[in-house]
């Protein structure tokens, strides 16, 4: 479903992926994790062309997204992706957020933005929460609602780049919850993340980072029983 060949990113002189080559088959979870600033966050933004990559492909259903001819506002209909931190639009209520962009995007009806908004709030159990603004809701549950207003625009790839580590801890599980919900509904994913119990857990594949290289690719029980790149041993040594 996607596929990276030779990508690399440089800013300025300085290049923060190296080479990267792989592929993401439909419906695979897949764990980013590494050190900080090894590029996980670059190689995520990269994938829906939030960043443009120096060179090298990247093909999403046959689609090659870095030809200067593709619609890039297409492609990232189909991209779905949630940071860190939440960007709600504050002077929206909960249910205004999640309508917004399948009505300006897609022109979904407000009825019919709704009737899915409600669909999407009640899976998650924040249905009592539809009008609430989101100063008033807690870290977790506006990480949940972040996650709702991309799928209600219906991605086929969704992408989080460290959806929990702003969150206080008693938070983290309701969030985790919901992508884990995800991952077992068959969406295809990237998740770059410190929750290594969780990508032991949720993932089908770890790709390990380290200064801008994937040196190493493997299943979580592989993976974390002992990684082959002793890069990657001398992480796991230090936060598991
Ligand atoms: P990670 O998410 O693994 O912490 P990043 O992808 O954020 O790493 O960053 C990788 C490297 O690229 C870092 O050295 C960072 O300083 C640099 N970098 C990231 N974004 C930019 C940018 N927009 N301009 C210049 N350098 C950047
Ligand atoms: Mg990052």
């Amino acid at each position: 479903m996607i596929k990276v060949e030779k990508l690399s990113k440089s800013f300025g002189k300085q290049t923060v992926l190296h080479d990267i080559s792989t592929t993401i088959t439909q419906g695979e979870v897949v764990a980013v994790i590494g050190p900080s600033g090894s590029g996980k966050s670059t190689f995520l933004r990269c994938l829906n062309l939030l960043e443009s990559p120096t060179s090298g492909r990247i093909t999403i259903n046959d689609k090659d997204i870095t030809d200067p001819k593709t619609n890039i506002l297409q492609v990232r209909q189909k991209i779905g992706m949630v940071f860190q931190h939440f960007h709600l639009f504050p002077h929206m209520n909960v249910i205004d957020n999640i309508c917004f962009a399948p009505m300006k995007v897609k022109g979904w009806t407000k009825e019919q933005a709704r009737s899915k908004a409600l669909e999407l709030l009640e899976r998650v159990g924040l249905t009592d929460k539809s009008e609430a603004f989101p100063s008033k809701l807690s870290g977790g549950q506006k990480q949940r609602v972040a996650i709702l207003r991309s799928l209600a625009m219906e991605p086929e790839i969704m992408l989080f780049d460290e959806p929990t580590s702003a969150l206080d801890p008693e938070m983290v599980k309701e969030v985790l919850e919901v992508i884990r919900g995800l991952a077992e509904s068959g969406m295809t994913m990237v998740i770059v993340t410190h929750e290594m119990r969780f990508a032991q857990e949720a993932a089908d594949t770890i790709y390990f980072l380290d200064k801008g290289h994937l040196v190493e690719k493997a299943p979580p029980a592989q993976f974390f029983k002992r990684p082959d790149n002793e890069r990657a041993r001398q992480f796991l040594e230090k936060v598991l």
